[in-house]
């Protein structure tokens, strides 16, 4: 044994000084732990000495992939693998509501999402010293003020006219047509900052800036010493007709193989199952027409992912959960179905993996930007969260295709930075970047429907976006 594992070692041009050597012989796994650790160094020392090796020895060994070896390799500071990783919900609606549904909630609702992203905007150098709406629209000078939309209007003269409100009191805000901010998307209950000028009869506040809560300018993801990746995969449903069983099997396979040594956490942000009577006719596109028998064949292709991944499952508007958002995760009749090892959370939901902030929400109000935005489609989701991002909320608009819950506190603000937003529900798929922030659009693995077709709808199914929670690079695999 001693004599075959140093002459596997020498082959591969490793030396081992006499004390290393025995250092690397008390392990039951010596070999995977020398490349192991030296994937991990900087340089490659001639000869290996045991203090070489002594910062390797407490860590878990990971086999080395190509891909991340070659990261290591070229990296700052030798990262230390880490093969149990650590993960943990920071927050999510679930066992929080409180949530009654009569007209003071929402009173609550919206005052609440008005301090949270007034917090953000006080910060801004271009409010400074802004003013509650009444005090504001009294002086006849320039007037700086945080405020919610009520409502935006075009004028018969083609200016635009908003009316917004903060919790003291409300005034118009004119665009004038020959603004530049005139085409500015400013959408019903998004809280923005104002700077303007008080017209000369006092009645309106003549817009001159716009400002947003947005996000920080010079923001990057910092590498960590985390030496693994995150999968995303949406919009499963599992139950529909046109669920792809081929590119499912061949991704599993992927996960079996090689991806096991590259990923550790898969995330699946909703639409897990197709559900059923979620839109007219749908009993004529199912595969399976039980709830729980859809779950229960979810749960059989869970089971196909290996063990040393940790599955996080979050609901959608196709899931057995309340539509109305942020949705709670899922009740205990359907929980009871999971494996224990699955961690399930609500819609939205803050994670921290590996020392990373995960923002993962489903996306319903992806309908409700596209409609209302413009210059948004389907074909670049990304664009859309780059809106919420900005806006600093998932899902301002009341009254449209997304259900509101009128919580006590309103979890669809984005009042903390993640380094990871990711989004499904538009069945396409998509990486992109927004300040640092890096963006998901986690596909779907489902096939057009004949609903969708009608609505000449073209998903783009069966790709894995992954993110290496280390290095923060992003690949997006096709398993068409
Ligand atoms: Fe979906
Ligand atoms: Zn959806």
């Amino acid at each position: 044994m001693r004599d075959r594992v140093l002459d596997i070692l020498a082959n591969e041009g490793v030396l081992l000084e006499p004390s290393a050597a025995e250092l690397v012989l008390a392990r039951s796994d010596p070999v995977d732990f020398v490349r192991s650790a030296l994937a991990s160094m900087p340089q490659q020392p001639l000869v290996l000495t045991v203090d070489d090796l002594r910062p390797y020895a407490d860590a878990p060994v990971v086999r080395i992939v190509p891909k991340a070896l070659e990261e290591v390799r070229n990296g700052p500071p030798a990262p230390l693998p880490r093969g149990d990783g650590d993960f943990c919900v920071l927050r999510d609606i679930t066992g929080n509501s409180t949530c009654e549904g009569n007209i003071i909630d929402f009173a609550r609702y919206f005052n609440d999402r008005f301090k949270k992203i007034k917090k953000i905007l006080s910060t801004r150098r271009e409010l400074v010293g802004c003013l509650p709406v009444p005090k504001a629209t009294k002086f006849d000078r320039e007037v700086r003020m945080i405020a919610m939309v009520n409502e935006v209007r075009t004028t018969k003269n083609g200016h635009k006219l908003l009316e917004v409100e903060d919790d003291e009191g409300r005034c118009p805000v004119l665009i004038l047509k020959d603004s530049p901010l005139i085409n500015e998307s400013i959408v019903n209950d998004e809280v923005i900052g104002i700077v303007g000028k008080t017209s000369t009869k006092g009645d309106l506040v003549v817009l001159n800036e716009l400002v947003r809560p947005d996000l920080p300018l010079r923001r990057t993801m910092q590498p960590s010493d985390s030496w693994t990746s995150v999968a995303f995969m949406s919009d499963v449903h599992v139950g529909s007709n046109t669920f792809l069983h081929k590119p499912w099997d061949r991704m599993v396979h992927w996960l079996k193989t090689e991806g096991k040594n590259e990923v550790q956490y898969l995330v699946v942000p909703g639409d897990v199952v197709d559900g059923i009577g979620v839109f007219p006719g749908q009993e004529d596109e199912l595969e399976i027409d039980d709830i729980f028998a859809q779950y229960e064949s979810l749960v059989d292709r869970l089971k196909e992912v290996p063990d040393g991944i940790r599955v996080i499952v979050q609901p959608g508007n196709h899931d057995a959960v309340r539509p109305a958002e942020p949705q709670p995760t899922f009740p205990k009749d359907i929980a009871k179905l999971f494996d224990s090892s699955i961690s399930l959370i609500g819609n939205p939901c803050y994670l921290e993996i590996e020392g990373r902030k995960i923002l993962s929400y489903h996306g319903r109000s992806l309908d409700d930007w596209i409609g209302s935005v413009q210059g948004l489609s389907y074909n670049n989701p990304m664009e859309a969260m780059k809106e919420m991002l900005k806006r600093r909320h998932m899902a301002p608009i009341y009254g449209g295709r997304t259900p509101l819950a009128p919580e006590k506190e309103d979890f669809l603000v984005i009042d903390e930075v993640p380094d990871i937003f990711i989004t499904g529900h538009v069945h396409g798929a998509g990486i992109g970047e927004y300040r640092g922030v890096r963006l998901i659009c986690a596909s779907t693995w489902q096939d057009q429907t004949p609903f969708q077709k009608m609505h000449n709808f073209n998903p783009d199914p069966a790709k894995l976006p992954i993110v290496h929670l280390g290095t923060g690079e992003t690949r997006m695999l096709d398993f068409n």
